[in-house]
């Protein structure tokens, strides 16, 4: 257990696409633990392999005190939209509002290699479409309008992706994967 540096905006892994998992060995359940780690020291409701470095498809993420890992995952459904607030551990000192669907329904394979499938709306559902949006190279700059759009935090802010007037604090209702 570990906690790994995060890159930031510039480094060339954070725009890769990155590569699908083949298996659960014990390198990749030692990733799983640094993330989760570095996630909760930074502190972050969620996180991408990118971010610290690894071009895999896994990402944590932890609303409400409910931890999920996700390994491969792919989005099913986007239904609804919104704009919420949002920033990246990536992009620190910044954050941004941009255009996220309501719920989103996403299949994945949790640490034990079981398929699992997750809806998400509120926070959940915002970090879950930002973290698959790390997998495939893109940060929330890219879903802005404009970069002038992008507000400095101040003093101090939680990051990525910050709660929503409009819908934070719901419950997942998908299974999280065991710690
Ligand atoms: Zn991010």
């Amino acid at each position: 257990m570990a906690v790994r540096p995060i890159l930031v905006v510039g480094n060339p892994v954070l725009r890769q696409k990155a590569m699908k998992v083949k298996r659960v060995d014990k390198a990749l359940e030692e990733l799983i633990d640094d993330m989760i780690d570095t996630m909760r020291a930074a502190p972050g409701v969620g996180l991408a392999a990118p971010q610290v470095g690894v071009p895999l498809r896994v990402a944590v993420i932890e609303v409400d005190n409910v931890l999920t890992t996700l390994i491969n995952p792919e989005i099913v459904k986007l239904e609804g939209e919104y704009e919420p607030e949002e920033g990246c551990l990536s992009v620190p000192g910044y954050w941004g509002h941009v255009k996220r669907a309501q719920r989103v329904t996403v299949k994945a394979r949790d640490r034990s290699w079981r398929e699992i499938r997750l809806k998400g709306e509120g926070l959940f559902g915002q970090a879950l479409q930002h973290e698959i949006d790390h997998l495939d190279g893109k940060l929330y700059l890219d879903r802005l309008e404009s970069l002038d759009a992008l507000q400095r935090v101040e003093p101090r802010r939680p990051h990525e992706p910050e709660p929503s007037a409009s819908g934070s604090g719901r419950r997942p209702t998908g299974t999280a994967s065991a710690p």
